[in-house]
């Protein structure tokens, strides 16, 4: 198989023209979000003050394409297609009989694969005239992708940025402002929320659940602001599979197809974005194996429950059925590979429920220690929630070392890890531990 090229860049013609939806596919249908208060099913019009409608639209459609924007096409042709690179350096290194492809979404300005619904999400708020969004953001990556969309469609953003890494990790706020946008760290006194959390526990160092609750709170404030959530919920995962189809298309060009599917989970966008589309073909039984990779101090889908919950500390979201450590976790401060919510993406959920994708959890440790044998093969660096899926990439690679057999791996590579090189001098230096 040397023959394969080492990497297949496509053309802007070969951008997708529509999203793939899952919805219609899926073994049954996923349970409907519930009312915070009323625990009834929730429908359009309770999304309204939040979402527009383009957007609540595509979070129930049935159809199983939908068309991008071209406006939204033309952000896309700033970095689409990513190249989808295979890492035969590393597979000499790992002594492996693998084919290890990756798809590079660290090429777009933002770093990561996020720009991919943040441009989108954008796009269908302006045009229903909303002025103002507002959003949380952990580490910065979802901030700042969305504040480059906002500044591509001419809306304003207000940023909650979790208080601990507002106050470790500078350089994505810089990036958010850069890009226009207002960010704070959260708990804030801009909203009744923050303010209550900040007088009950002033030394907290805040969450991603904290920081949903105040963003939309502030959304719900004025008709012409809404909220933007950059994963879990089904339009996200839908503007996300551009990756997925947009390898597909590569691997057809080289006559080549991957025995199994790789991502890091967090909310679940990536890796619904690679693997989704692969979902199709798996349910009419072909061989492919779709895994999700997340932090053992952060395991949703290996040791969480899957039940309704809430997606923020204070109750305010819908309820959404989907594996979940409960709406009040908060990660140890001492995990630095982020991935840190607490819940999943309704449809990742049901498909691990249902057997069609699997899930795994690795601690920290061995986790940059994949990423950094990865970095000395390949060069990129990988963010730190990437390095999830380069260690298990790297795992089956070393199975197929043990068993002979070459197998065809794929991983999404959701992240550079440029702004997070802090993180990987704590690995560096001895500071990191398993938590
Ligand atoms: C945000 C982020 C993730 C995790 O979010 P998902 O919605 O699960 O994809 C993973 N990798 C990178 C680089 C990110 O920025």
């Amino acid at each position: 198989m040397s023959e394969k090229p080492k990497a297949v860049y496509l053309g802007e013609n070969d951008i997708p023209r529509a999203w793939y939806n899952v919805l219609p596919d899926l073994p049954r249908p996923l349970d409907p979000p519930l009312h915070p208060v009323t625990k009834g099913p929730v429908g359009p019009d309770d999304l309204a003050p939040l979402f527009p409608m383009g957007l609540i639209q595509q979070e129930v459609s049935l159809e199983r394409y939908i068309e991008i924007p071209e406006e939204v096409r033309d952000v896309y042709k700033i970095w689409r297609p990513t190249p989808l690179i295979r890492a035969t350096r590393w597979e000499r290194a790992l002594q492996t009989p693998a084919r290890i492809y990756y798809k590079y979404e660290g090429a777009s300005p933002a770093g990561s694969h996020k720009p991919n619904t943040a441009v989108a999400q954008a796009y269908y708020n302006k045009v229903e005239g909303v002025r103002k969004l507002t959003t949380e953001t952990g580490a910065g990556q979802w901030g700042s992708a969305l504040a480059m969309g906002c500044r591509f469609f001419g809306l304003e953003l207000q940023v909650f940025m979790v208080r601990s890494s507002y106050a470790q990790k500078p350089y994505r706020r810089v990036l958010m402002e850069t890009w226009g946008a207002k960010v704070v760290p959260s708990p804030s006194d801009l909203t009744q929320a923050g303010r209550k959390i900040l007088e009950d526990s002033p030394d907290t160092p805040g969450s991603l659940g904290i920081a949903i609750s105040e963003a939309i709170e502030m959304a719900l404030q004025a008709d012409d602001v809404k909220y933007s959530l950059g994963s879990v919920l089904n339009h996200v995962l839908l503007h996300q599979t551009v990756i997925g189809l947009e390898a597909k298309r590569a691997f057809e060009l080289i006559d080549d197809y991957p025995d199994m599917v790789i991502g890091c989970v967090g909310g679940g966008s990536n890796f619904g974005g690679i693997a989704l589309p692969f979902v199709k073909e798996k349910l009419e039984g072909r061989d492919i194996r779709l895994i999700a990779v997340e932090p053992t101090s952060c395991p949703t889908l290996t040791r969480g429950r899957y039940e309704y919950d809430y997606g923020d500390i204070a109750g305010m979201t819908p309820l959404l059925l989907m594996y979940t450590l409960g709406h009040d976790f908060i990660p140890p401060a001492s995990h630095a590979g982020g991935l840190r919510y607490h819940g999943d993406s309704p449809i990742i959920s049901l498909l691990v429920r249902e057997g069609i994708m699997e899930a795994r959890a690795y601690n920290q440790l061995e986790v940059f220690e994949a990423a950094v044998d990865f970095a000395r093969a390949e060069g990129f660096v990988p963010a730190p929630e990437t390095a999830h899926a380069v260690k298990a990439a790297m795992e089956e690679a070393l199975k197929c070392r043990e068993s002979g057999e070459p197998r065809c791996i794929l991983f999404n590579f959701s992240g550079h890890g440029y702004l997070d090189l802090a993180a990987y001098d704590e690995y560096l230096a001895g500071r990191l531990s398993d938590v």
